[in-house]
């Protein structure tokens, strides 16, 4: 099954205008170095202020694609410091990144909303990047897997099998996230191969086959290489590391190996 591999960097809140354009032609000029035909979808999540200006630098790079950090799921009104996705739809989005386990914490969000999201962005022609994951505490009592099951069952309530298929899927544990501690590769495979069956269970093997299910925690050139090299693992939601033009493109180079590269 070639599943096109993504590699996503998250730039969270990070880079006002002139450290977004020295961040993105350093990513630029390292792209143009490699082969295009093994390159992974590279996907690039800015702050709101900096998408108009990442947009035009990339406008005519159709190796790079755009992503938000988040949505509001109406489609306009009272929303005082919200978005709408007619608004990111100016600037050519593409994905926009739900559920992130920061959002959860520290914005309350819940996966009834996250599951709004999720229904708005592709009710629109964008792709959600859906992020899971468990906390530190949840794993150490064993109940990963169901927790995923929960989160996962309830972010794509009422999304088409077609609508699922296309959309993506991020298993981030909690306590690799920014932690510098990355899961280990076998075990993010293993969990991945979990969230795949959940996705079988409640709409069909195809769909299970074709959806893409990055790993994101604590991901490095050091370590994408071991991950890539998992059947399960699509590619990476990466957060510190896409901060640095250097470490993203090799991020991006350890995306390139073959059996990943999609003809
Ligand atoms: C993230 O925030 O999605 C993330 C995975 O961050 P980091 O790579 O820094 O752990």
């Amino acid at each position: 099954m070639a599943r096109k591999p993504i590699i996503a960097g998250n730039w969270k809140m990070n880079n006002n205008k002139a450290q977004a354009k020295e961040l993105m032609d350093g990513i630029l000029y390292g792209i143009s170095q490699l082969d295009a035909s093994k390159m992974p979808e590279v996907v690039v999540a800015p702050t709101y202020t900096a998408l108009w200006q990442v947009y035009d630098l990339i406008k005519n790079e159709p190796k790079v694609k755009l992503a938000a950090q988040n949505v509001n799921p109406n489609p306009k009104g009272a929303y005082t410091g919200e978005v709408s996705l007619d608004m990111l739809n100016d600037f050519k989005v593409k994905y926009v990144i739900i559920g992130h386990s920061e959002r959860r914490q520290m914005f309350a969000e819940s996966d009834e909303f996250i599951n709004q999201k999720a229904l708005a962005i592709l009710s629109e022609g964008l792709i959600p990047i859906i992020c899971c994951g468990e906390t530190l505490e949840q794993r150490e009592a064993g109940v990963t897997d169901e927790h995923l099951k929960n989160q996962i069952t309830k972010a794509f309530n009422n999304i088409s099998a077609s609508d699922a298929k296309k959309s993506v899927i991020a298993y981030e544990p909690i306590w690799a996230i920014g932690t510098g501690k990355s899961c280990d590769a076998k075990e993010a495979n293993r969990t991945i191969g979990q969230i795949r069956k959940v996705i079988a269970d409640l709409y069909n093997q195809e769909t299970a086959d074709n959806i893409r299910i990055l790993y994101g925690g604590s991901v490095k050139p050091s370590t994408i290489v071991e991950q890539m090299a998992q059947p399960e693992i699509d590619g990476g939601l990466i957060g510190g590391a896409s901060l640095i033009a250097e470490s993203f493109i090799d991020l991006i180079k350890g995306a390139m190996t073959d059996e990943h590269a999609v003809v």
